[in-house]
């Protein structure tokens, strides 16, 4: 929501919307068919948008790799239809994945497990494992029953950008040439990635906060270990980038062109600081912030609703016209290091407290 109208973008509504179908039977169909051939196709998931290609195929696997400009050192998250096909992935099917699968597939939690050999070590970046789920989305099942393939889904956007939770998003961020096809299916329910844990160590560990809230998997797996510092903290899950345990856990993601820092406290005085014009995220109303700011994106104060418009608000104000010139962010509950998953009413916040601090990070003169 901006709060005063702006003249649009030049570049607004540039993007071939020819590329982006309404996901009826004929566009599954069309789907399906590029899917077979190697080809990738974005379509929507519960969390974001991802681009999907054979997890079996390597040209695919390249495909995916070159049209997100991803690092080769980056793994893919691979998406099946159902339990039979995840362990056919897998040399190893511990049983708490089967307790893990029961409660939370279909949904929003991918489980890292032993590569089994015929899949292509491409797909995992040259690990030995690897990540699976099961999408909730109706359409992505529905896809991944159509093409009978496993789809490896990294969100569908150019490495470290904002993640598209609209169809919109992806066309303005992937060229037409790259991915000539993007099934539309509305806004993502969740709006930030999945949780993602590692099954394959003892204690199980988790790798990336995400749209399944930490307290929900700890009542299954007690034993679960968390990273030392605060999550998204940047000794915590932001780890060692030389040798990383979750790879795509870069300090800096999921970032915005504009320069994006969180308020302190006082927090006008420190909005002040900021170079004009500025846009505000913000869950609280704050009417004397606003009124410093050009564009105000005011997200709704509950963690689910926030979570869902947080990375369509980032996409809104970086595209703003005229460009902001800087992001200011109203810390949500969890950016505070006092906060932990027992003091939140909602532990989702420390998933999207982690998304907003890698969004935050200095872009690096290697970046
Ligand atoms: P994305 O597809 O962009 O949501 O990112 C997937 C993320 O899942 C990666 O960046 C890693 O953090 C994690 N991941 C995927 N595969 C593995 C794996 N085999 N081992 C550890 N982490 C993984
Ligand atoms: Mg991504």
């Amino acid at each position: 929501m901006s709060a005063r109208p702006l003249p649009l973008s030049p570049s607004a509504g540039a993007p071939s919307m020819a590329r982006i179908l309404a996901a009826d039977a004929a566009a599954l169909q069309q789907a399906r068919e590029r899917l077979l051939a190697d080809q990738v196709v974005a379509f929507p998931t519960e969390t974001v948008y991802g681009l999907g290609g054979n997890a079996l195929s390597l040209a695919a696997i390249t495909r995916i790799y070159e049209a997100k400009g991803r690092p080769s050192w980056n793994p893919l998250i691979v998406h099946v239809a159902d339990v039979a096909a995840a362990q056919a992935l897998v040399s190893a099917w511990p049983e708490s994945a089967t307790r893990l699968a029961q409660h939370f597939w279909p949904g929003p939690l991918t489980l890292v497990l032993p590569r089994a050999e015929h899949v292509p070590a491409a797909v995992s970046a040259g690990r030995s494992t690897i990540a699976l789920r099961i999408p909730s989305h109706p359409l992505a099942l529905r896809l991944l029953q159509v093409c009978g393939l496993p789809l490896a889904a990294p969100s569908a956007n150019r490495s470290q950008g904002i993640s598209p939770t609209r169809a919109e998003h992806v066309a303005a961020s992937l060229s037409a040439a790259d991915v000539p096809l993007i099934l539309d299916g509305g806004p993502c329910r969740h709006g930030i990635e999945s949780t993602v844990i590692d099954l394959s160590c003892s204690p199980p560990r988790l790798l990336r906060p995400g749209a399944t809230p930490l307290s929900a998997l700890r009542a299954l797996l007690p034993d679960l270990a968390l990273p030392d510092a605060p999550l998204g903290d940047e000794g915590g899950l932001a780890i060692d980038e030389a040798h990383p345990a979750s790879p795509g856990m870069m300090r800096r993601h999921y970032a915005p062109r504009t320069p994006l820092s969180f308020l302190s406290e006082p927090l006008l005085d420190s909005l002040r600081a900021l170079p004009a014009p500025r846009g505000l995220l913000t869950h609280r109303e704050l009417p004397v912030l606003s009124a410093e700011c050009a564009v105000l994106e005011k997200l709704p104060d509950d963690a689910a609703g926030y979570a869902a418009d947080l990375y369509a608000a980032l996409h809104r104000l970086d595209d703003a016209w005229p460009r902001l010139a800087s992001l200011a962010v109203v810390p949500p509950p969890g950016a505070d290091p006092a906060d932990s998953a027992a003091t939140l009413t909602d532990d989702l916040w420390l998933s999207i407290h982690d998304r907003l601090r890698r969004a935050a990070a200095p872009k690096n003169a290697k970046d």
